[in-house]
């Protein structure tokens, strides 16, 4: 079995000076090339999402919002800094369009597993409300696409960006069929988006569907590993998916210029390669990687890569940069938490 690329870097996407910017994955083709992996991979071309697909997990009036600021020429979205060009309308469509190709080529088994590498991100984008550098929410069109095109009943969306998927949260918070597990950091009223506590989990029939972890500063591999291994890998095979699909922010590395996580290269791979084992334990290794955020681009560009190799079934890992110079903290007594909280033995 194969895996596929889905690139759709949005290069007419640009605010000067503005973080989530083309530079991000604009140089990643080439790259991979050197690093031996395209000519692996398989190019899944990626069709534009429609007004009404993206009505699955959006409001028309927020389609029409993002569609009337681009067509008048672009500028600012919300009062952050969301920000559309005069094409980031149909380019915002074509990110949230290549998770749906994805889902297509995976789902009729022409590929086991694929990388959606695409611009703007998704996961601030709510149900109503653009949000976070997030104009639509391409995680969640992929998860209700798979769900209402290929039959799929059940899809664990897991969440590594360092910043909270609030947008992913508020389209299936309601909702027993996702099940939406974030790792993030925490810092209320300090750190971006603030939302994301142990207590959000859920409502109505989405209770116990929604698994936060909120992380203090600077926790890092072993934390992670642990997170994985005592909260996700049991609280997935409870749930049984029929698909993952990941956002993949690679922003809780430990040289992001816009965190304070502690995750290294290598730390990101072995997550990467978890997450795998788990596509093949539960469901016949169906796995989407969505790009999310990540702002210090060489780590992006080597973080991209690991994840390839790792989809492609070798376990090479390439981390120039290594672990964080610093102790990482015990989330011994969080851990403990959740695990009662979410019924985790
Ligand atoms: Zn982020």
């Amino acid at each position: 079995m194969s895996t596929g690329i889905v690139y759709a870097p949005a290069l007419a996407h640009e605010k000067i000076g503005h973080p989530e910017c083309n530079a991000r994955i604009s140089h990643i083709l080439p790259f991979l090339e050197k690093a031996g992996v395209l000519a692996d991979l398989v190019n899944v071309a990626a069709v534009p999402a429609t007004a009404v697909q993206l009505e699955q997990v959006h409001n028309k009036a927020l389609v029409n919002h993002v569609q009337r600021v681009s067509h008048s020429g672009g500028g600012l979205l919300d009062y952050g800094d969301t920000y559309a060009t005069a094409e980031s309308y149909e380019l915002a469509r074509l990110a949230a369009g290549a998770g749906m190709t994805a889902v297509d080529a995976i789902m009729r088994g022409e590929i086991q597993n694929a990388f959606a590498l695409v611009r703007p991100p998704g996961h601030h984008a709510e149900q109503d409300r653009v949000s976070g550098f997030c104009l639509f929410n391409n995680v969640a069109v992929a998860a209700r696409y798979a769900q209402r095109e290929h039959g799929v009943q059940r899809v664990l969306i897991v969440d590594f960006d360092v910043h909270h998927g609030n947008g992913t949260q508020d389209i299936f918070y309601r909702d027993d069929s996702v099940l939406f597990v974030s790792v993030h950091l925490f810092v209320p009223r300090l750190f971006y988006p603030g939302t994301g506590s142990k207590r959000e989990m859920g409502f109505a029939g989405g209770q116990g569907y929604t698994l936060n972890v909120p992380l203090m500063p600077y926790v890092g591999d072993a934390g992670y590993g642990r997170i994985f291994q005592e909260l996700i890998r049991p609280k997935a095979a409870a749930f049984q998916p029929d698909i993952i699909l990941v956002s993949a922010g690679f922003d809780a590395h430990w040289r992001d210029p816009l965190a304070m996580a502690g995750l290294s290269l290598t730390g990101y791979a072995q997550m990467g390669q978890a997450l795998a084992q788990l596509a093949d334990e539960l469901c016949d290794g169906r796995i989407l990687f969505i790009l999310e955020g990540g702002y210090e681009i060489d780590v992006l560009s080597h973080g991209i890569l690991n994840l390839f190799y790792t989809l492609l079934g070798q376990d090479n890992i390439i981390d120039p940069y290594g672990p964080m110079p610093q102790e990482e903290p015990d989330i011994s007594s969080l851990l403990d938490e959740l695990k009662q909280s979410h019924l985790i033995y």
